[in-house]
């Protein structure tokens, strides 16, 4: 039964590791709040990068979770089964003047910023400390774009992010927080995507990029509330933004706290011993885990 007032909650896990009990937190409160609000729980396979995405992985996930004793809804939306959709959305901004191609590779990035802070000048770096995109490309004309392309150096396509934020008056693009930020950030809090820069909206060996996909999934879906790692905390700020360029409803946002290893870190899917699996074949039960995390 679906109703436009009932809840929808999502678990959206990428089948590129074992998940961790970081993953049993979030699809646990997801699948709980859910049930407190007789709301709708999702999952979605977010497997978008290729490169890093397996089948045994995915499998993985189906079978940790129904062994943590969750149930939800099927079928299952596989986001690599919907490039087509992503393409049209990306369409849609290249449409309105906001994208643009680039060439510059990660190591020309590291050099052009080196160059500059060589100079005496601060490069700035986007909330998860990586450099923002120098964006030489940026004002290219038509002729020089289609001439750099041909040269058959892979490219990125990127937002015009200083474009875009104008086009949308972003400044007063906010989100409602029932969770927090990495500050104690809570209620409504004001989007700050200039902060990234000019993101990928899509690369050569990945058709569409994270942001872009899970706020088109997130519309499609009608999903309500966003329970997600502290980690993603500050890529809302682009999903607000893209959400509003491409005329999508904003669901509410909840960010809950990261749990961290024994060296103090985040952690990460190639830890094994926090792996729902590793507990799972050390005799541990579900509702061990959950008296672990909750
Ligand atoms: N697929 C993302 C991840 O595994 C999560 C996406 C989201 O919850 O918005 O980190």
């Amino acid at each position: 039964m679906t109703s436009s007032a009932q809840p929808v909650f999502r678990f959206a896990p990428s089948p590129n590791g074992l998940l961790h009990l970081g993953h049993a937190l979030s699809a646990i409160l997801n699948h709980d709040m859910a049930q407190a609000s007789a709301g709708r729980f999702l999952l979605r396979i977010e497997d978008i990068d290729q490169t890093r995405c397996r089948p045994e992985f995915e499998a993985a996930i189906f079978d940790d979770l129904a062994w943590l004793g969750l149930e939800w809804e099927r079928p299952v939306r596989r986001q690599s089964d919907h490039l087509a959709l992503y393409a049209s959305a990306l369409k849609r901004l290249d449409d309105m003047g906001l994208v643009y191609p680039s060439i510059l590779s990660r190591g020309e990035i590291k050099a052009a910023v080196a160059d500059a802070e060589a100079g005496g000048d601060d490069w700035p770096r986007d909330p998860d400390g990586a450099p923002l995109y120098p964006g030489r490309e940026r004002d290219l004309g038509f002729e020089a774009r289609n001439a750099m392309i041909a040269g058959g150096k892979p490219h990125a396509l990127r937002l015009d992010m200083k474009k875009a934020v104008l086009s949308v008056g972003a400044p007063h693009l906010t989100w409602q927080e029932t969770g927090s930020g990495p500050a104690g950030e809570t209620g409504i809090i004001t989007a700050d995507a200039a902060a990234w820069g000019d993101v990928i909206l899509s690369r050569s060996d990945a058709p569409s990029s994270y942001h872009l996909s899970v706020v088109v999934d997130d519309a499609l879906q009608g999903v309500t509330h966003v329970v997600r790692g502290r980690d993603l905390y500050h890529a809302t700020s682009v999903h607000r933004l893209l959400q509003q360029l491409l005329g999508l409803p904003q669901p509410v946002y909840h960010h809950h706290r990261l749990l961290l290893g024994a060296d103090g870190r985040k952690l990460s899917k190639s830890n094994r011993d926090t792996g729902i699996r590793a507990f799972r074949e050390a005799g541990r039960t579900p509702a061990d885990i959950r008296a672990l995390i909750l």
